[in-house]
């Protein structure tokens, strides 16, 4: 069936031609959402996912905006946006992010400040500019069981040692944090808020690592550290998104799910 029936989604850092965002946005239009709020920093790849989707999917509304995710301006923007266009804000997929090489020792302060500003800041303002909108969703909502649903993408480098770099491994373990103090602070508000946690996925974030092994014909290697052997990719996450966006996920809330190919289980 039609999983996101009538569903209106803003989704940030879909601007990246194999990443996690635009796989998701392209499910979640396959799966009947009614308007997709699209965002990204890069404006190159925009008008092709906004055509792709509407010549595939011509009853989704697909709306593209170049801007900043750590924007506070940008982000309540496009909340508003949605609200008064659709009159409803159901689902914020919060997946812009950076990542560093950098070390302990090669970390400049400005370098950890912007990891920590697109990747946990960006975070923080979607989730109290979706909370408000979708509070006010909530006032107009009738009888139908469905609130709000807000996806943080974090990482298993936030969950455990050893995946990243301080900065992003620092900016991701506050992004699981936050989905933990989110779900508490707008308890009974009928919103919910989890992170994904990806392990290792062929996206335009790693393409260098994959390269760099392929160019040495060990990039199976790559996927050989966890119990199913494999690296994943973008779609595998937005599976996983698709089912926190939908009331299929209706009673998960406050977590932090790792989609990591069993890296991090015990
Ligand atoms: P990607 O680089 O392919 O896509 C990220 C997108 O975010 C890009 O289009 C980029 O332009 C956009 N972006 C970056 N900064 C932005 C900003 N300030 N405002 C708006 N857009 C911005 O990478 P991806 O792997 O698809 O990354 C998606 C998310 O998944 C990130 O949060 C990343 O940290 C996380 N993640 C990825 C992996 C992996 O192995 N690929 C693992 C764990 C977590």
């Amino acid at each position: 069936g039609i999983q996101l029936k009538d569903k209106v989604c803003i989704i940030t850092g879909v601007g990246s031609l194999k990443g996690i965002g635009r796989a998701t946005s392209l499910l979640f239009a396959h799966q009947g959402a009614k308007h997709l709020y699209l965002l990204d920093f890069s404006d190159e790849n925009l008008p092709n996912l906004k055509s792709t989707i509407e010549q595939k999917y011509p009853d989704v509304k697909a709306t593209v905006i170049q801007a900043d995710a750590a924007d506070d301006a940008a982000i309540s923007g496009v909340c508003e946006r949605a609200l008064q266009e659709e009159g409803r804000l159901d689902v914020f997929f919060a997946n812009a992010g950076i990542a560093t090489a950098s070390t302990i020792e090669h970390t400049p302060a400005d370098v950890f400040n912007e990891v920590m500003r697109v990747n946990a800041l960006s975070v923080y303002l979607a989730v109290k500019h979706a909370s408000a909108a979708m509070k006010k969703t909530n006032s107009t909502r009738g009888k139908e069981f469905s609130g709000g649903s807000i996806i943080l993408t974090a990482s298993v480098a936030g969950i455990r040692s050893g995946a990243g770099s301080v900065d992003y491994s620092a900016s991701k373990a506050a992004v699981n944090s936050m989905a933990k103090t989110a779900a508490w602070q707008l308890q009974r508000t009928d919103i919910r808020v989890n992170s994904i946690c990806p392990g290792l996925i062929e996206t335009g974030m790693t393409i260098g690592t994959f390269d760099y092994a392929r160019q040495r014909g060990n990039d199976a290697k790559l996927g050989q550290l966890n119990p199913l052997g494999r690296f994943g990719v973008a779609e595998e996450i937005a599976q996983v998104a698709l089912f926190l966006a939908s009331d299929a996920s209706s009673y998960v809330n406050g977590q932090n799910l790792a989609v990591d190919g069993g890296l991090t289980g015990s």
